[in-house]
C-alpha cells in the first residue's frame, strides 16, 4: 500500500515546526527518524495531511553530560546514543537496552524521541525510560514548555501525553551516582532486530556486603505500556538477592501484567517469559554490581 495523499515542510526552527503543528491543529504530524512513522502511514494506519520534517533541527540533537543527568536531545539518532562516550558509564542501563533496539540500519535514522513518542509497549528505550524514570521535555507555540515523568508521559500502547501541537523537545536521564552499580537487559523476539514479544531490565546498586541500596526494574511487552514496580522494588532495599528471591519477585512482577494473545504467543506463554527474563536480569545486574560478571 501507498501512504494517503500528504504535503511536506522542512522545518528550519523548532519556533517554525511548532507554528506550524498549530496551524495544523491535529492534522499534522512531526517526522523524525520515520523509522515507524513511514510503515505506519504505508499501511494507512497513520494519514496526516501534513509531514513536518525536524530532521535538521540542531537544537534537537544535543547530548549534554552533567553529574546527576544525561540530557538527550529528541532529534538524537539512537545510534549517536549508542556511540556516546558517556553511555556506559552514565547510563549503563540505556546502553544495554539499545542494542535491542530494531537493527544498526533502523538505530542510524530512528530517534531517540521518536522512539519514546511512537509509545511502542515493547520499545526497549520506553522500558529503560520508565526504570529510570526519565523526565521528559515538551514545547508547544501556545501552552509554552512542560516537562513529565515517565510514568506521566507512557498513557497506552501507542499512546502518550503530548499534545497535537506539542513537541518533544528533549529527555533528563537520571544519573546513578557512586559505584558497584549494574544493569542488565533481557527480551525474547522471534528474531533479532524484532520487536520483544517480552522484555525485562533492571538497575541496581550495591552496598559492599551485597545488600541492595538501590534498584529500579520493570517488564515491557507484556502490557499497554512498560510497567514498573515501584513498591517491589522498595521491598527488596537492604536485602542480599539470592535466586530463590529474584524468582519470587519475578513471579510477583509477572502474575500483575495484562499481556495480550497473538500469533507469535499466548498471554501466559509471554508471562511465563517475563518471570524468566526479569530474573535474570535481576541476578545478572546482581552480580555485575558486585563485580561477579562483566559484560
Ligand atoms: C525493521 C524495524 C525494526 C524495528 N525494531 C524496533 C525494536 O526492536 N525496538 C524499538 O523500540 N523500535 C524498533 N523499531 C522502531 C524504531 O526504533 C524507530 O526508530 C522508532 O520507533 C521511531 O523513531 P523515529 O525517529 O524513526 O520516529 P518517526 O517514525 O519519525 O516518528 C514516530 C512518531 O513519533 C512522532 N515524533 C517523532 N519525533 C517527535 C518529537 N520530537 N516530538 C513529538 N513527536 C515526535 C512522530 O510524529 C510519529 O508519530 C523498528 C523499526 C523498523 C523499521
Amino acid at each position: 500500500m501507498k501512504a494517503a495523499p500528504f504535503d511536506y515542510i522542512r522545518a528550519d526552527s523548532l519556533a517554525q515546526a511548532l507554528e506550524k503543528l498549530n496551524q495544523c491543529g491535529g492534522d499534522a504530524k512531526l517526522i523524525a527518524g520515520g523509522q515507524s512513522l513511514v510503515p505506519m502511514m504505508a499501511m494507512r494506519l497513520a494519514r496526516p495531511t501534513w509531514l513536518i520534517d525536524i530532521n535538521r533541527l540542531d537544537s534537537l540533537k544535543n547530548i549534554q553530560v552533567q553529574s546527576d543527568q544525561v540530557r538527550v536531545g529528541a532529534g538524537v539518532r539512537q545510534r549517536d546514543l549508542e556511540f556516546h562516550p558517556a553511555l556506559h558509564s552514565h547510563l549503563p542501563l540505556v546502553a544495554k537496552g539499545l542494542q535491542w533496539v530494531g537493527h544498526e540500519q533502523t538505530r542510524n535514522r530512528g530517534t531517540v524521541g521518536g522512539s519514546l513518542v511512537h509509545a511502542d509497549p515493547s520499545a526497549e528505550l520506553a522500558l529503560a525510560a520508565m526504570v529510570l524514570n526519565v523526565h521528559l521535555s515538551l514545547e508547544s507555540e501556545t501552552d509554552g514548555a512542560r516537562t513529565l515523568t515517565a510514568s506521566e508521559f507512557f498513557l497506552g500502547p501507542m499512546f502518550t501525553a503530548v499534545g497535537e501541537t506539542e513537541a518533544l523537545t528533549d529527555i533528563s536521564w537520571p544519573v546513578w551516582q557512586g559505584d558497584r552499580i549494574g544493569a542488565a537487559f533481557e527480551e525474547t523476539a522471534i528474531r533479532k532486530g524484532d520487536f520483544a514479544m517480552a522484555s525485562a531490565a533492571c538497575q541496581i546498586q550495591t552496598k559492599p556486603d551485597g545488600e541492595i541500596a538501590r534498584i529500579g526494574f520493570g517488564l515491557g511487552g507484556v502490557d499497554g505500556t512498560p510497567l514498573v514496580f515501584p513498591e517491589l522494588a522498595a521491598s527488596l532495599l537492604k536485602h542480599k538477592l539470592t535466586p530463590e528471591l529474584a524468582k519470587q519477585v519475578a513471579h510477583t512482577a509477572a502474575q500483575s501484567s495484562q499481556p495480550g494473545s497473538d500469533m507469535h504467543a499466548s498471554a501466559d506463554y509471554r508471562k511465563h517469559l517475563a518471570e524468566a527474563l526479569l530474573t535474570r536480569a535481576l541476578m545478572t545486574a546482581y552480580r555485575q554490581s558486585q563485580g561477579q560478571s562483566a559484560d
